[in-house]
């Protein structure tokens, strides 16, 4: 089991035995040393500041059989009540977004006086969208399964990288004059979205 132990402001991570999961250990003003497992499914071990590594080590050997335990039915848990994308839904999602995003992209490609090249449509877990510097446009099928403002933001994203290929406060500035609240809509992405990225298999 991996161990991540924040120590002198910095994170170094050191080999319990092997297991798979990494074990997050985070040190406090506490006085008790405890585990959770988070609806992530991560391995937190909260720790006091001055326990030694050693015990935290021991801590987590011993407790190992309930963590292996608590993970297995936390993965379950999620599953059920996140099932994973099947092919066909897949295909029903590519589908979806060919007949929107390319509507979206053009009416916000007129407003902002730009031009763009080929758009694409897959399934990705690691991005929602992204443009070549040839100005061709990928799009996450998974946009159709979000509202129609965070599919607004994610073509208008994409094509500001028309005009700057960095996140700079330039770029962030574009964002702004096109929707005044991106950061709203950024920041469901990152929560409600990931949910839906949570589902796509490896
Ligand atoms: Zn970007």
């Amino acid at each position: 089991m991996r161990q991540i132990l924040p120590a002198m402001g910095h994170t170094k991570e050191i080999e319990v035995y092997p297991m798979n999961d990494p074990v997050q250990v985070l040190r406090s003003r506490r006085r008790t040393i405890c585990v959770e497992i988070t609806t992530n499914l991560q391995v937190i071990v909260r720790a006091p500041l001055s326990m030694d590594d050693r015990d935290i080590q021991a801590f987590v050997a011993a407790k190992s059989p309930w963590i292996a335990q608590h993970l297995a039915l936390a993965r379950k848990r999620k599953a059920l009540l996140a099932p994973p994308f099947t092919r066909e839904e897949l295909q029903a999602l590519k589908q979806a977004a060919r007949q929107d995003l390319p509507r979206r992209v053009d009416s916000y490609a007129r407003q902002m006086g730009i031009n763009v090249g080929r758009i694409t449509i897959r399934a990705q877990k690691t991005r929602w969208g992204s443009c070549s510097a040839k100005g061709n446009l990928n799009f996450n099928c998974l946009l159709s399964l979000c509202p129609e403002a965070i599919r607004d933001y994610v073509v208008v994203h994409e094509l500001c990288h028309r005009k700057e290929l960095n996140h700079s406060p330039r770029f962030w500035a574009e964002v702004g004059r096109i929707l005044p609240d991106w950061p709203a809509r950024r920041k469901w992405l990152k929560t409600e979205g990931m949910q839906l990225i949570g589902r796509l298999e490896v």
